[in-house]
């Protein structure tokens, strides 16, 4: 009998690095997730790195620790600088080991990206998205900073870690000195690239020396800066050199600093479109090289390792949507797998207001200790009304548990809003989180029942609990002409229905974003190719600029646009912190107008009539799109005060699916 094909052969096999063994090439990569802020959360990080080490993760990498104050990137954020601190360290250490699985400390000296006062840099120049300007480091400050680097390193080691990631990308102060951009000094730490490569160099070595041979030393280098006066790849490449003669161990790669105006990990970042960046960067080097930025399915981590672009995978984000990611991958369940969707919702969006993070698909994230998904002693029968994202995940959390559930969707296929948000284009992402929701109903053996409307007062006394989970109907504004055949709403537009080349959206919420950039797509369903998106956004992978930046090319968008809201103001202010300005972006790239404090006077033959700063105005459209929010569906609850709303259905306003699979889960959790 042919013995079948372990699945992902190169992606599950060890890593001998000589005095220690990785036991897969599944790197989780580093994240900030609020709870290395402070020592009396170590037990959730712990429980956090438990499950993800259980699931088979070969390293993990912590969020970033600061090795001293300047370094921090919030008054008294996460730092390691002295041994009181390291028993707590021990904690993480020793659950991650328990599991099988190793651990580095990451040393993330903020620099001028810190939100603090003592803020310091190569240059005292202040970055277009901090509030404060860094101090200028001495030539003491200099050579203190590379003490504290290495005191950090013999910190971790003591507290057990398998050894350090030095951060050196995405434009914090090792980056800052790597780079002209904001590196001007004219001593020796500043100028040429041999200067300005000295202060990373000079913290390998020391950390080393710190540390010892046989401890794991990993440095973070932007491959491509991805902002002006960043470096140039033939610079990335003796930077690489250079720190790999200095004796680190792995080399990790990032793409863009924090403040570039190039996206580089939201949904709309086709699928390891970098890759072939480090590809290159790894034909040079005689030490692993780990691949990172939208790799989140083990198919695409295997054909990296496979075609040689990289020795490791680095997924942050992919590991808090499934923590038995690797797990899964190794039993070829890899449909089982809950994909990150790139969304950024819970977790960086979290993280840069200084909440603590989550995961959107996974609201047990970070919250493992709190939210629970415990086995029930006496199974209930459960109702779920409505299939959309809250309705799926009430369904999946109450079956999980032991339940016996039911879930009933009017329409035809599961999903409800993920639906549309599908078909925006650079969204494919979301189309993942039904596939995973597919396979979880079957295996959990939920019972499925599609183009079934329940009818009022009908499922009494059936089940022991119903959960309303049936949405939300979009708002139709009291306007003059609102039911003028030119107008639309946005489920009409994503349904299919034809639209003429002007066209006025009204409102200019998430939805208003999406149906804009889903109308100057031709044909909206076709995904944008890798070479078309570098293009549109003006990057060179080859890395021949400075920065790796080229001119954009330019605009040829098949319709014109107006969208508009009645707040006073940009449209967009409210979209998500490190997704809205790509959606904004995007839009005023293809010449949309953008209006804010309109007022809504009449639709006609003519088009949409309207005053703005009070002066009246017509704008000679084709259609009118609504896209006004929504209000709660939940009419079948009337009058059923034990049943449970969810969702849209139970309050419609400022609703997403963070909030609505987050309500689902946690009152599955409690029933
Ligand atoms: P929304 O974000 O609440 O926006 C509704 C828009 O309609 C606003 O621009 C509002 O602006 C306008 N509006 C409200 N009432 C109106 C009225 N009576 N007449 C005219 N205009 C009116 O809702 P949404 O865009 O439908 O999105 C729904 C949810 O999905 C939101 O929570 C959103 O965050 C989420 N979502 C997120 C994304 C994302 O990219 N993260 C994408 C899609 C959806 P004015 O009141 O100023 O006119
Ligand atoms: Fe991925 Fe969104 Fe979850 Fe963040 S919140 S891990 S981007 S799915």
């Amino acid at each position: 009998m042919p013995v079948p094909k372990p699945p992902f052969p190169h992606l599950l096999a060890p890593l001998d690095l000589g005095f220690t063994q990785l036991r897969n090439r599944v790197v989780m990569g580093s994240m900030h997730t609020g709870l290395e802020d402070r020592l009396w959360d170590f037990g959730k990080l712990a429980a956090y790195y438990r499950e993800r080490a259980r699931g088979g993760v070969g390293l993990i990498i912590t969020g970033g620790f600061a090795p001293n104050r300047e370094g921090w990137l919030l008054p008294f954020g996460s730092s390691l600088t002295n041994s009181l601190e390291v028993p707590a360290h021990r904690r993480l250490t020793q659950t991650v080991h328990r599991e099988g699985g190793k651990i580095l400390l990451q040393i993330l000296h903020a620099g001028r990206y810190g939100y603090h006062p003592l803020v310091v840099s190569a240059s005292p120049l202040k970055s277009p998205i901090s509030w404060f300007a860094p101090r200028e480091l001495s030539e003491r400050g200099i050579l203190r900073t590379i003490a504290a680097f290495s005191r950090c390193a013999r910190l971790a080691r003591a507290a057990g870690y398998d050894g350090v990631e030095i951060m050196g990308s995405e434009g914090y102060l090792l980056n800052q000195f790597l780079c002209p951009r904001t590196n001007q000094r004219d001593d020796h730490w500043g100028g040429t690239l041999d200067n300005r490569m000295r202060l990373p160099l000079e913290i390998v070595r020391r950390v080393r020396r710190a540390a010892g041979e046989r401890f794991i030393i990993s440095f973070r280098l932007s491959l491509l800066d991805l902002v002006e006066g960043g470096n140039t790849f033939d610079e990335v490449r003796l930077i690489a050199l250079a720190l790999q003669d200095a004796g680190i161990t792995l080399l990790n790669t990032g793409i863009g600093w924090h403040e570039s105006r190039v996206p580089t990990i939201v949904t709309s970042v086709p699928r390891g479109a970098f890759a072939e960046v480090g590809a290159r960067l790894r034909r040079e080097l005689r030490i692993p090289l780990i691949a990172s930025n939208r790799i989140n399915t083990p198919e695409l981590a295997e054909q990296l390792l496979a075609d040689g672009s990289a020795d490791l995978v680095s997924m942050a984000r992919p590991l808090l949507a499934d923590p038995q990611f690797v797990s899964k991958a190794a039993a070829g369940q890899s449909n089982a797998i809950n994909t990150c969707i790139a969304c950024n919702q819970a977790c960086l969006d979290h993280a840069f207001v200084n909440r603590r993070a989550s995961c959107l698909v996974n609201p047990r994230a970070c919250h493992e200790t709190e939210l629970r998904y415990r086995k029930v002693r006496k199974a209930k029968r459960i109702a779920v009304i409505g299939a959309g994202p809250a309705g799926l995940s009430a369904a999946c959390v109450a079956a999980e548990r032991g339940h016996r559930v039911s879930l009933f969707e009017a329409t035809g296929e599961i999903g409800g809003q993920f639906n549309l948000a599908r078909r925006i284009p650079g969204k494919a992402e979301f189309a993942e989180t039904l596939r995973y929701f597919r396979q979880r109903l079957s295996d959990l053996k939920v019972e499925v029942q599609l183009n079934r409307r329940v009818q009022p007062g009908e499922l009494h006394g059936q089940f022991d609990e119903v959960i309303v989970a049936s949405g939300i109907r979009p708002r139709v504004p009291a306007i003059a002409g609102i039911g003028h055949r030119k107008v639309l709403t946005y489920l009409d537009v994503l349904g299919g229905a034809p639209v003429g080349a002007r066209v006025a959206l009204i409102g200019a919420g998430g939805i208003g974003f999406d149906v804009a950039s889903y109308l100057l797509r031709e044909p909206p369903e076709r995904p944008q190719a890798l070479g078309d998106w570098l293009a549109d956004w003006g990057i060179d992978l080859q890395g021949r600029t400075a920065g790796g930046l080229i001119t954009p090319r330019p605009a040829t968008p098949p319709r014109q646009l107006w969208l508009l809201q009645r707040k006073a103001g940009q449209p967009g202010a409210g979209l998500g912190k490190t997704s809205g300005w790509v959606h904004r972006a995007h839009l005023k790239h293809q010449g949309v107008q953008l209006l804010g404090g309109v007022e809504y006077l009449q639709v006609d033959d003519a088009g949409l009539h309207l005053r703005v700063n009070g002066e009246q105005r017509l704008l000679a459209v084709d259609n009118v799109v609504i896209c006004a929010g929504q209000e709660p569906l939940a009419e079948l609850a009337d009058g059923q005060s034990a049943w449970h709303l969810i969702g849209g259905a139970r309050r419609a306003g400022e609703l997403d699916a963070k909030r609505a699979i987050l309500e689902g889960a946690e009152l599955a959790a409690r029933l």
